[in-house]
């Protein structure tokens, strides 16, 4: 049987084979310390869980209209005035299945065969596979350590074939923001030549340095050019139940829901009443979590500066370290992955090689575990970085 060529050549998630990896050793009975997981490791708010057992008993379990249900539309669209500063009407919201899917359908709805999207690296490798499912061709900043991205660099990469700036703050690996200033440059550069913007706001809530800014919060005109992507999995811890959202300009969100009609239609109609409840939270539910996330990365920064040997800096925000580890590779080990590799191996820890965010070199370490676990993860990592 022969694979489409599109098909033949999609990468998996990496992430996700390393954490597939990890779970068959622990099935086989092996101690593995999990710090490759790209989830929160709390339990969804039980408020949230009563809104989506209320919704089963109450046989709300049907389709809804493909863009989610008018009520969590509108309370996104709540959200995004009082925390993001953004205005956007009801109808300009999509709900989908989780913001990857609604990712998968903006780069589908926007992009042509040949067209360019500009991303930074180290990147979430699923950006980039799912650029070229869409036929667009990946242009990439490559970021120098300690990978803060700023205007000018995007600035040297534009084209006339520039379609859309990709945006992903705090960031996926790098827990890197980007500064407000820089912000407003990018804006200017997309106004300008009016370029797209797609935003990932999905880790807006675990910041640590400073208030969450949105691109498109920035002014009108940049308004119109972003769609702003966000969801619940991460803020909520709630991974499981599929609930992403965007906002932005009316044709592009109908184009997306228009694709979503004939792919997976809504997503699943109790998780949205869940997300409905989310909404309704006071904001010290997120605070704890992100105190608890705040400690451990404090913590780990102290390790690794104890330890000597890494090259590593305090992230902005999210849940990863992104740790150099050129100094720990030799003739055996000559690649982070490789040292992954042998490191789940010998040590039982799993951490996602700098490889699948088109970093080598480097190791992403998530903090989203227990302090216990990640003391003990980092107790194997130089212990084994101490044998090579
Ligand atoms: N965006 C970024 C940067 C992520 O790291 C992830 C998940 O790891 C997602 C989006 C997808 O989240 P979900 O599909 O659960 O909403």
């Amino acid at each position: 049987m022969q694979l489409s060529k599109r098909i033949q050549k999609l990468s998996p998630s990496a992430t996700l084979r390393v954490d597939l990896l990890a779970k068959n050793l622990q099935a086989n009975g092996r101690d593995i310390i999990n710090l490759s997981l790209g989830e929160p490791d709390f339990d969804t708010p039980e408020e949230v869980k009563k809104e989506a057992i209320d919704a089963i008993n109450k046989g709300f379990t049907h389709y809804t209209a493909t863009a989610g249900i008018k009520e969590l539309k509108c309370a996104i669209a709540n959200k995004f005035l009082k925390e993001n500063k953004i205005n956007y009407e009801c109808d300009q919201i999509v709900v989908g299945v989780g913001s990857k899917q609604l990712l998968f359908n903006a780069f589908q709805v926007l992009c042509d065969s040949g067209d360019e999207v500009i991303v930074a690296t180290p990147t979430w490798s699923t950006y980039i596979e799912q650029i070229k499912l869409s036929c667009a061709k990946p242009i990439y900043i490559n970021l120098s350590y300690p990978f803060k991205l700023n205007a000018k660099d995007i600035e040297k990469k534009l084209s006339q074939k520039t379609k859309l700036i990709l945006l992903n703050y705090p960031a996926n690996p790098t827990g890197q923001i980007i500064d407000k200033i820089e912000l407003e440059k990018i804006a200017i550069l997309a106004e300008k030549r009016k370029i797209f913007v797609i935003s990932d706001e999905i880790y807006e809530k675990i910041s640590y340095t400073q208030d969450h800014v949105s691109i498109a919060s920035i002014g009108k005109a940049i308004r119109n050019l972003t769609l702003t992507i966000n969801g619940f999995s991460k803020t909520y811890a709630m991974t499981g139940w599929r609930v992403g959202f965007a906002g932005g300009p009316k044709q592009v969100i109908e184009a997306m829901v228009s694709l979503q009609s004939q792919t997976t239609s809504n997503t699943s109609s109790i998780s949205q009443m869940a997300a409905l409840g989310a909404t309704e939270l006071p904001e010290n539910n997120v605070e704890y979590m992100v105190g608890k996330y705040k400690k451990r990365r404090d913590y780990i920064y102290k390790r690794l500066s104890k330890f000597g040997g890494f090259k590593f800096y305090l992230p902005d925000g999210a849940f990863y370290f992104f740790v150099g580890i050129n100094k720990f590779l030799n003739e055996t080990l000559p690649s982070s992955n490789a040292w992954a590799l042998k490191l789940l191996e010998e040590e039982g820890v799993a951490v996602i090689p700098g490889e699948a965010f088109l970093c080598s070199g480097y190791l992403r370490l998530s903090y989203a575990n227990s302090l216990n676990n990640i003391s003990e993860g980092l107790k194997r990592i130089f212990r084994f970085a101490q044998k090579i």
